[in-house]
């Protein structure tokens, strides 16, 4: 066996916050709850993607969010933990600016968060 992976094709319209926070609420719920770092990692991380995603977020939560999830990858017992943690290290890296635009009530590609930063 080589292994196994997983693509999603999305397209550049697509907000990266929200990206992160489906993914991370699909991890959340799908985590047994077995591991330390993927119980609490994940419910954390969720949480934390909600309310940035709502336009609550702080400008220091954007590097926490990727250092929480930097804490998890290969601490957890099963594969989980480390699924969970990629693709948010990915997203804070790779789309830190719509991080930085939500923080600027901004969500340039998602309607429905733009209405929720209206009533902030
Ligand atoms: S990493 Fe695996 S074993 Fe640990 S809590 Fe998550 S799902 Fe359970």
């Amino acid at each position: 066996m080589l292994g196994s992976g997983g693509m999603v094709v999305i397209d550049e319209d697509t907000c990266m916050v929200d990206m992160a926070r489906r993914i991370m609420h699909f991890y959340a719920h799908e985590s047994c709850g077995w591991c330390i770092p993927c119980r609490e990692g994940t419910s954390w991380l969720e949480k934390m993607l909600n309310r940035f995603h709502a336009g609550l977020g702080r400008p220091e939560d954007i590097d926490m969010i990727g250092e929480l999830s930097k804490n998890m990858l290969g601490r957890t017992f099963c594969p989980l933990g480390d699924a969970a943690a990629m693709p948010t290290i990915s997203i804070v890296e790779k789309f830190r600016s719509e991080f930085e635009d939500h923080l600027q009530g901004r969500c340039a590609y998602n309607k429905a968060a733009e209405t929720l930063l209206g009533v902030r």
